[in-house]
């Protein structure tokens, strides 16, 4: 049984480091994904062997923001049913700007991504995070928060229809997928783009393991892998590790067993530990929900995240 927490790297000089990570290692928790600047990455890697901890790179995969890619390649962001761009009209937050897996310029662009950080010795594994398309359909208890009530497949949220996914899926089925009468009920076209993210998947996964490094990913409970279009029981991952974020869901916490239990059905041999959101769970619910993980088959359990873990939380780990 695995603890993990996510973690981001931000504005830790030495001395916080030490202090961040002492708490870590008496709470009993060995892996941490970490994001953040590299040089900060670096940082903690010096200090992390001393605490026996392991720090995956956690990455947010498919999203881009970085300037030099959206001023050079703009043609490289999905493009929803209705045209747009997710550059120019990202959905529901500012930062949904996600780049296209079946382009083969995107592909290489995140080979060279991944390469480069398996190269960093020290560092244990690399996560991948935001590794799917943008969400068709919101969990039930963010709806709320964009002031939408999603009942069915809108085109406004449906990618990807760029160019390259167009012609790509016209060279294979002969109908541009444009034209589709209604194209969420296409099967073909639903297994395209479950494909081209897992090909993404595998081709990284392929990289990572070269490097004797591990590959995990943060994923959406099996019930959303349509919306999400994310087929994670096909990756060649080490460790999935779906985000049971029951309050998303307007679920009690025995729904993270349940969740649990389907994601372990679905898998062969690629370890699952269940994501727990820790802002919905009291410290006097920690043991109750870590329970429902482990009792439905957990192989570990992760924490969302660091940053949201009062003292009583730290407490009850210790205890
Ligand atoms: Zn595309």
């Amino acid at each position: 049984m695995q603890y993990s927490i996510w973690m981001n790297s931000r504005e830790r000089n030495k001395d916080d480091w030490k202090l961040d990570f002492t708490k870590l290692q008496k709470a009993g928790i060995s892996n941490i994904f970490l994001s953040g600047k590299i040089e900060d990455l670096e940082n903690a890697l010096k200090y992390a062997a001393d605490f026996n901890l392991q720090i995956h790179y956690w990455i947010f995969t498919m999203i881009c923001n970085d300037d030099n890619i959206i001023n050079q390649h703009p043609d490289w962001f999905t493009v929803n049913g209705l045209g747009e761009s997710s550059l120019e009209n990202p959905q529901y937050v500012e930062y949904y700007k996600w780049l296209c897996p079946t382009h083969p310029e995107v592909q290489e662009y995140l080979r060279e991504r991944v390469k480069k950080l398996c190269k960093i010795s020290e560092l244990t594994g690399v996560h991948l995070d935001y590794i799917r398309h943008c969400d068709v359909i919101l969990p039930i208890g963010l709806q709320p928060n964009y002031n939408l009530i999603q009942n069915k497949k809108e085109p406004q949220f449906d990618y990807c229809y760029c160019e390259h996914c167009r012609s790509s899926f016209q060279q294979k089925s002969g109908i541009d997928p444009i034209d589709l009468l209604n194209p969420s009920k296409d099967q073909d076209w639903l297994k395209f783009r479950y494909d081209n993210i897992t090909n993404i998947v595998n081709m990284l996964v392929e990289i990572i393991h070269y490097y004797n490094k591990k590959a995990t990913a943060a994923v959406f409970p099996a019930i959303m892998q349509k919306n999400v279009r994310q087929e994670w029981h096909k990756w060649n991952l080490d460790v999935v590790f779906p985000m049971l974020y029951h309050s998303f869901y307007d679920a009690g916490l025995d729904w993270i067993g349940n969740e649990t239990r389907k994601g372990k059905q679905l898998l062969k041999s690629t370890e699952l530990h269940s994501g727990l959101y820790i802002p919905s769970i009291g410290p006097d619910k920690l043991i109750q929900a870590i329970k429902f993980a482990v009792n439905d088959g957990a192989d570990g359990v992760s924490l969302f995240d660091f940053n949201a873990m009062k003292d009583e939380h730290w407490k009850i780990l210790n205890s």
